[in-house]
């Protein structure tokens, strides 16, 4: 499954797509179509529904606002895509000639509904980019890929835009690179397209987060860019201006993508051989530790010491920093190797248990 997903656009790479947080008027989705156009970006992204958090807020022009997207494509040569959450909008989008569509946070989380948008899709052939779920959750964005895929959609990206969180953070919606990188090692055929502005929250952040999901190797970017972001009606804060979003497409520094480089060949393997001792190494550990584990058996020693944890912590923390490495990470890494010793233990101390 998922060896026959093709690229939402092969003549772009990377793929960049642009346009406001959502369509507000004809003229405001001209003027910024144009300005997408002339920074170099092939597709036009607007909404035409918006799902927002509470009524009353503006929830997009509706269906009148997919002819002023059929009128700028018309106008600048763009492709357009847009957000549909139910059936009808797929074929209101679908009827007006749009050229992809995407599924939002909010709808990804919910399965029913993106099971009716996979079913109101069987049968076309429209590219769909699935953007993660508000909740960090990789089963259920993979899930959501899959409804759509299996309803014969091969044209497929899924659109990494943050996710959400209760504490207070820099970010709107923190990335959480580890989950859009979990994604490429279970469907690598899968594009994986950026959306720093959902993730930032705030137009000046955006950049930064841009420059990191290409320099690890995503696909492309979705950037919501507005001709007059503090006039916008939805996201304001976030929406570049057209001057910042040239600047944006200027400045990105796209890595190659060649893998068969000699001198890369030569460090993945040395990689390789330092991940096999550092096996060796674990396996070693694990073995003391069941030693351990008799050891305290034999002689009715509880398994944790109080003060024994802390002080691996404390010394692995002073260490990682002598060697120039975060204590943070180290402390996360000795805190499951110690949760593994435990679970080592224990299996031993239940043996021991069943043979008394
Ligand atoms: C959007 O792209 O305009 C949008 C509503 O984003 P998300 O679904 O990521 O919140
Ligand atoms: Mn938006």
């Amino acid at each position: 499954m998922f060896d026959d997903i093709y690229p939402i656009d092969d003549r772009c790479k990377p793929l960049y797509i642009a346009g406001p947080c959502a369509a507000e008027s004809r003229e405001q989705l001209l003027t910024t179509a144009r300005a997408v156009a002339a920074a170099g970006v092939g597709w036009l992204r607007a909404g035409v529904w918006k799902p927002r958090t509470r009524p009353g807020s503006f929830e997009g022009a509706g269906d009148m606002a997919l002819q002023w997207l059929a009128d700028a494509k018309s106008e600048t040569g763009l492709r357009t895509m847009t957000e549909v959450a139910t059936p009808q909008h797929v074929e209101a989008a679908l009827a007006s000639g749009i050229d992809a569509v995407w599924i939002g946070a909010r709808t990804t989380t919910n399965p029913f509904a993106v099971q009716q948008i996979a079913d109101a899709l069987q049968g076309v052939d429209i590219p769909v980019l699935v953007k993660n779920p508000v909740n960090p959750d990789v089963e259920l964005w993979i899930g959501a890929v899959q409804r759509i895929y299996n309803a014969g959609i091969r044209r497929l990206a899924a659109i990494h835009r943050g996710f959400g969180s209760y504490e207070q953070t820099l970010y709107r919606n923190p990335p959480h690179w580890s989950i859009p990188i979990e994604l490429r090692r279970r469907i690598p055929s899968l594009p994986i397209v950026c959306d720093p502005s959902h993730m930032a929250g705030r137009a000046d952040l955006v950049e930064p987060l841009a420059q990191q999901a290409i320099s690890i190797g995503f696909d492309g970017l979705i950037v919501e860019c507005h001709c007059r972001p503090s006039e916008a009606l939805s996201d304001s804060a976030q929406q570049l201006t057209p001057v910042e979003l040239r600047r944006l497409i200027g400045h990105m520094r796209v890595p190659e993508r060649i893998a068969a480089h000699d001198a890369m060949r030569d460090y993945r393997s040395h990689i390789d051989t330092i991940d096999n001792r550092l096996m060796e190494l674990l396996a070693e550990r694990m073995e003391v530790a069941r030693q351990i584990g008799e050891y305290k058996a034999q002689h009715g020693m509880p398994i944790i010491h109080r003060d024994r944890f802390n002080e691996i912590l404390e010394a692995a923390a002073a260490n990682a920093r002598r060697m120039g490495m975060s204590s943070r990470f180290i402390c996360r890494i000795i805190t499951e190797i110690h949760e593994e010793s435990v679970r080592q233990q224990l299996t031993v101390a239940d043996k021991k248990h069943d043979i008394l």
